[in-house]
């Protein structure tokens, strides 16, 4: 696709690699039959090749109205168009360069500029934030219906298997997440006693900051890159002595997979060596062995893990391996609706979103929902009243 630059975005950062992005687009139109907000809202500008023209225009006109920043705002960042296109065209990090264009050039509603940065106030400091939770989970039982569906009710401590520790062979750094550690503690908990069972002695970061995901893809790049670096700064002098760095919540395992993209040259080495290592629970697990009672489970596989990190299909072998009943459900490419911020932010699409992925997952009547992360899991349940966890806990815990 050829694009005329405007004279005053010329040899500005990353707008080259936009350009690139966007002759690397062959307007075939592939990717609209998977995108989520196309196959609801049936706007070419909902979609991806709309969304593209979007930001070419963008970048011819230094520019943006108020309804083209609209469709872009209602991108999920899911990249399940991404997977479908032919051409390999990074849709993602095209509308990463486009948000942080639109900071400047485009007047948010009120509503969407406070939630954004209520959002980021609180989210990655997981002392707020977790704060906050315990606060809300307090007083929602008179909170309104609209709000209380929103906050996810307290985890309680879990009863874990008893699985025997394997002789620690290697040591891996668990990752603990901002949100997961406040609102599903457990999750680390079963994951810890799964990494011992298969071998692993398991180590913390003394302070584990945030991925930095959140900030970036609010349009805050500085304060994202901010935390990037500073989780670099933790983990790369700790590399020698680990196996692998290990996350569990796909989100951030994704943004820490993408850091030599997005990091300068200053950090862009350490910050491949670290990715070197980086890698999801489920490709640490996936050749290892347990055992579960037969359970019937509907598997969401999150768009960070399937169209981010390109890993489909490793959880439900795990777990049939282990002698669950996985349960079959259709349109497993498309998005949940959580997508990270999204949920808060564009809460009516967000929960059209949930209530068809809830149909297609609850179709053939499972016990339990499984995801890999948090804002999935939260965002699921609260549409349904059967069981949503991550798949770990269904190993680790005892139901
Ligand atoms: S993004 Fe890919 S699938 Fe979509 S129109 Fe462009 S080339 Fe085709
Ligand atoms: S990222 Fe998802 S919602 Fe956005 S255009 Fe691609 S498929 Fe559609």
């Amino acid at each position: 696709m050829q694009t005329n630059i405007h004279p005053d975005l010329v040899g500005k950062d990353k707008i080259a690699e936009a350009e690139e992005i966007l002759r690397s687009c062959v307007h075939c139109g592939f990717c609209m039959a998977t995108c989520p907000t196309y196959q609801l809202l049936g706007d070419e500008l909902d979609g991806p090749r709309g969304r593209i023209y979007l930001v070419k225009n963008l970048l011819e006109t230094n520019s943006m109205d108020d309804q083209s920043a609209t469709h872009l705002d209602r991108c999920l960042t899911c990249r399940s168009c991404e997977t479908t296109c032919p051409s390999g065209v990074r849709y993602g990090r095209l509308l990463d360069i486009a948000r942080d264009l639109m900071v400047t050039r485009v007047r948010r509603p009120l509503r969407i500029e406070v939630l954004s940065r209520l959002l980021r106030w609180t989210v990655p400091h997981p002392r707020v934030f977790g704060a906050l939770l315990r606060l809300g989970q307090l007083v929602r039982p008179v909170l309104p219906m609209f709000i209380a569906g929103k906050v996810p009710l307290r985890q309680t401590s879990v009863a874990l298997n008893d699985l025997p520790n394997g002789s620690a062979d290697k040591t891996v750094i668990l990752l603990q997440g901002c949100v997961q550690r406040a609102a599903t503690p457990g999750v680390n908990e079963a994951i810890q006693s799964l990494l011992q069972a298969s071998g692993c002695a398991v180590e913390y970061l003394t302070e584990e900051g945030c991925c930095g995901g959140l900030d970036y893809h609010l349009s805050d790049h500085e304060t994202g890159v901010r935390r990037m670096q500073t989780l670099v700064d933790q983990l790369y002098p700790r590399l020698d002595s680990v196996e692998a760095i290990v996350s569990s919540a796909s989100g951030c395992g994704v943004t820490i997979k993408e850091y030599p993209e997005i990091l300068d040259s200053s950090y862009a080495d350490r910050a491949a060596a670290i990715v070197d290592k980086v890698v999801d629970i489920s490709e640490l697990l996936d050749q290892e062995s347990f055992t579960c009672r037969p359970i019937r489970v509907a598997v969401h596989t999150p768009c960070t893990l399937q169209h981010g990190q390109q890993i489909d299909g490793v959880i439900e072998q795990i777990l049939a391996r282990a002698g669950c009943e996985i349960v079959p459900s259709n349109e497993g490419h498309l998005c949940c609706g959580s997508a990270g911020t999204y949920s808060v932010l564009q809460p009516k699409l967000a929960e059209r979103l949930r209530d068809r992925k809830l149909g297609s997952l609850l179709r053939e009547e499972p016990e339990v929902i499984v995801t890999a992360n948090v804002g999935c899991q939260l965002h699921l349940q609260s549409g349904t009243g059967t069981p949503v966890m991550h798949w770990t806990e269904l190993l680790a815990r005892q139901l």
